[in-house]
């Protein structure tokens, strides 16, 4: 048995943003410590090369100097000691994404991976981790938040905290600094949420819907074994949305104004917002923290890590975190119906589902939907966007072909009990083996087709077996995500195949669709639009001119490419139906209606 890894971790500078990091091996290798960072984080497909950051680096043995060689980016090697080895780290830290370390003189943030190395060949040790507070000059009101359990720490208290290897070590991220606390249960098990910004929010209400929601996720899957707490660490600055997931906490960053403040009693769009984003990470709890793909049993964190699987844990991750909230009356029927419609416009609105298949978007995550580029809407198809959409269809297809004795619930939970309660890996063929299996359909030409190939989602026709209706439309222009109707004067009749946004004050052409006129006519990412028809054109007024304009006219458009002006001319091409909304049929039979209720309301 190795001993344990001792880490201590000091926010020394906080006006240069720079955290010091100690660790002491008691037991190192005899050849030589070796030390490595993470090149990216679980949850984020990224090569992100922490190792960057690091901007002094040394070793000590009984208080004299010990060598160090860096191997390569990541890995550094100590030379042989026979006593306890100190490894000293300044790390600069000024990455306030979820995925980042962050320290200023208002905070400190900090995801391990981004903090502290691992000591080769003892990554099974157990972990202990000293924080330390800022200078006094800094701070005294500034309290700790972290999921890590507590060894000596007072709760929410700087001292000492303990993992029970590494890989724990890494999968807590810590809040410090001016927080508003708010505590729940769930089955018993202690939850709570720990807000960093300036907000004023009905603290109690935000506790009992999160509590709503979460005892809606244990429902299905039911506390994982070794879930006895749970934290949401809430970042609420004025713009902003991301989240991470962790085991025993997540990470998340929504706009201030979404949270509800006392005396709102309704679940507003940004509220919604809030509410999915939420429930989103804490799905994540069961479906890529527990259950992962074999590919990242266990992590690999210094190298790219292949799987065709993203799709079922970002995907149908991002169909059950909006049915949460409607399963479980948080939103109504209505509100639910608005989210999936925004969903597949989302979807079709990308010419990229004509050429990228979802598990090729999975397996090549790490190059392409991590680094989106001006073309990404004509070559990348979102495995959240369309894998939410593929859990949509094989739900409502095994209800429907099941005569409702099966759903993707009774796959999920198939899933869970294989691979989520052992930790076993999921194999690369493992989900469509279960949802075969549980409804005994063969499901084969289905995921060959929505998986592995782009076809059309068969929606339309599966949403009408529940009593819903599907309908296109024309988009009203730029802010229009879909999702409700609308009426024929306010849509566009005619496009651009392009959207002008500003960009440092001017209005640029970005998402030039394949085959649209934009691109008939020349234009290019980037391009500053100037003219159009002999008028100025913005990302303000290009609707308005649009409205004029009729299908087959040929206007002259001046732009900017680079310092160099360039006249061209659009012919203008009637607007797409690329719009989605959803509608509740209130006159469908019985045994329609009681499917729907099956499946919004379980
Ligand atoms: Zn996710």
């Amino acid at each position: 048995m190795t001993s344990m890894i001792r880490y201590r971790i000091e926010p020394i500078d906080p006006a240069a943003h720079l955290f010091e990091v100690r660790l002491t091996v008691a037991e190192p290798s005899p050849d030589g410590q070796v030390f490595s960072m993470p090149a990216w984080i679980p949850g984020s497909y990224m090569i992100r090369d922490y190792a960057r950051n690091v901007v002094a680096i040394r070793a000590e043995s009984d208080g004299r100097e010990v060598e160090l060689a860096k191997l390569d980016k990541s890995r550094w090697r100590a030379g042989a000691v026979s006593r306890p080895l100190t490894l000293i780290a300044r790390i600069f830290a000024y990455d306030l994404s979820v995925r980042g370390a962050h320290l200023d003189t208002t905070h400190a943030y900090f995801n391990g991976p981004c903090v502290f190395v691992s000591v080769e060949g003892q990554e099974d040790a157990a972990c202990e981790l000293e924080i330390l507070p800022p200078d006094e000059s800094v701070a005294t009101d500034w309290r700790v938040a972290t999921s890590m359990r507590r060894k000596g720490a007072e709760a929410y208290g700087f001292g000492t905290y303990e993992a029970s290897d590494y890989a724990e070590l890494i999968d807590h991220p810590v809040e410090i600094g001016h927080l508003s606390i708010g505590e729940f249960e769930v089955n018993g098990i202690p939850h709570g949420i720990a807000i960093r910004g300036r907000v004023r929010v009905d603290m109690g209400r935000l506790c009992h819907d999160l509590q709503t929601l979460c005892e809606q996720h244990v429902s299905l899957l039911g506390i994982p074994d070794d879930m006895d707490r749970y934290l949401f660490l809430l970042h609420a600055p004025g713009s902003g949305y991301g989240g991470l997931e962790h085991r025993w906490s997540s990470s998340l960053v929504c706009a201030r104004d979404s949270l509800p403040a006392r005396g709102d009693d309704v679940v507003d769009k940004a509220y919604r917002t809030f509410l999915g984003l939420a429930s989103h990470e804490y799905f994540h709890s069961w479906n890529v923290k527990r259950m992962k793909p074999a590919a990242f049993t266990p992590y690999d964190l210094s190298t790219e890590s292949y799987t065709e699987l993203l799709w079922v844990f970002e995907g149908v991750t991002s169909y059950y975190d909006d049915l949460a909230l409607v399963r479980s009356g948080l939103i109504n029927e209505t509100s639910y119906l608005e989210l999936l419609g925004q969903t597949i416009t989302r979807v079709l609105r990308g010419g990229g589902r004509l050429h990228q298949s979802v598990a090729e978007s999975s397996f090549d995550a790490w190059t392409k939907f991590y680094k989106q580029d001006a073309n990404a809407t004509n070559a990348i198809v979102s495995y959240y966007a369309k894998g939410a959409l593929i859990a949509l269809a094989l739900d409502l297809k095994l209800r429907v072909e099941t005569k409702s004795r099966v759903s993707l619930d009774d796959a999920m939970k198939t899933c869970w009990e294989r691979w989520g309660e052992t930790g076993a890996g999921m194999p690369e063929d493992g989900f469509e083996a279960i949802a075969s299996e549980v409804s005994e359909i063969d499901l084969g030409d289905f995921f060959d087709a929505m998986v592995r190939g782009t076809g059309e989602l068969p929606l339309e026709q599966l949403l009408q077996t529940h009593g819903i209706d599907y309908r296109l439309r024309a988009s009203r222009g730029n802010g229009d995500k879909g999702g409700t109707k609308s009426t024929a004067s306010k849509e566009r009749k005619v496009w651009l195949g392009a959207t002008i946004s500003d960009s440092n004050g001017r209005p640029v052409f970005v998402s030039i669709a394949n085959g649209g006129p934009a691109e008939n006519a020349g234009v290019a990412p980037g391009d500053e639009a100037v003219a159009l028809d002999g008028l100025r054109v913005t990302s303000a007024n290009v609707e308005r001119r649009l409205r004029s304009c009729h299908e087959g006219d040929e206007l002259k458009l001046i732009v900017f490419r680079g310092d160099e002006l360039l006249t061209t001319v659009v012919h203008i091409e009637a607007a797409p139906n690329d719009t989605c909304y959803l509608e509740l049929r209130d006159d469908v039979e019985l045994a329609i209606e009681n499917r729907r209720i099956a499946w919004l309301h379980a």
